[in-house]
């Protein structure tokens, strides 16, 4: 099953994700090929999860701590968000780059799988690493720290999304350069070698590779028709009902 994952990151209060949900419902059916899932605010979990067709879509939360409970003021845990949501973004890079590094990102990854969540973790290179020829290393040392408290059987159905920091749309901070489907064309054996490594052949048993990076619905086949790519993770295509809808036919297509 192909996976389009939105990341609306820190956009849409309540009454907004309504609005846009509603939007999205109208203008997407489901498929027995595509999954889709909307990774949203911490706030709209709970609305959103009451009102969305779950024939239709699934939820995921964008962070959580990597304690179950606790003194931990501002922090919500994995097992408080279980019953809304089935995924969670583990490892952005913008998380990344406010200070989160792969042994926190590994407990996360821990509480994420313990609670019976799918951890969609992201990794990817910035782009002084590309330019020195170190996208493959960045990718497997991140992911060889990120999965190192799960078993092999933790591992399995998990989904990893390759995001180039250097591809992704920031909103304005910077520039970001499109990664065309030559540039990361390669990195998906290098994440499947990686994972053989690190569990067998089991290791790889239902996890899905997307790519995430100024994805949209004009690019989208391109990205989908790279070797091993399950899917895509989009964040600000998915914030456009039209283009994100379309990016989901688009998978159905294929
Ligand atoms: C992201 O931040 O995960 C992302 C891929 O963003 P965008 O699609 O806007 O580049």
């Amino acid at each position: 099953m192909r996976l389009i994952a939105g990341n609306w990151k820190m956009n849409l209060n309540p009454g907004e994700a309504s609005i846009f949900v509603k939007h999205l419902s109208d203008n997407i059916e489901a498929s027995d090929n595509t999954e889709v899932v909307l990774c949203v605010p911490s706030i709209d979990l709970y609305p959103v999860s009451r009102e969305i067709d779950r024939k239709k879509f699934k939820l995921g939360a964008q962070n959580v701590y990597y304690k179950d409970n606790g003194p931990y003021t501002g922090e919500i845990s994995a097992a408080m968000i279980k019953g809304l949501a089935q995924y969670v973004i583990v490892g952005h890079s913008e998380r990344r780059a406010m200070g989160e590094d792969d042994k926190l990102i590994a407990k996360k990854m821990a509480a994420v799988v313990r609670s019976g969540l799918t951890p969609i973790l992201c990794v990817g290179e910035k782009l002084h690493d590309r330019e020195h020829g170190l996208s493959e290393k960045v990718v497997v040392d991140q992911l060889t720290a990120d999965l190192a408290d799960l078993t092999a059987e933790e591992v399995a159905g998990i989904v990893i999304a390759y995001e180039p920091v250097w591809a992704i749309n920031n909103q304005g901070a910077g520039k970001a350069v499109p990664a065309t489907p030559d540039d990361i064309r390669s990195i998906y054996p290098a994440i499947r070698t990686t994972l053989e490594e690190l569990y067998g052949e089991g290791g790889l048993e239902g996890v899905r590779l997307l790519y995430g990076g100024s994805a949209n619905h004009e690019n989208a086949r391109a990205y989908l028709e790279v070797q091993y790519v399950d899917g895509l993770l989009p964040g600000s295509a998915s914030l456009n009902y039209d283009s994100f809808s379309k990016m989901v036919k688009v998978s159905q297509s294929l």
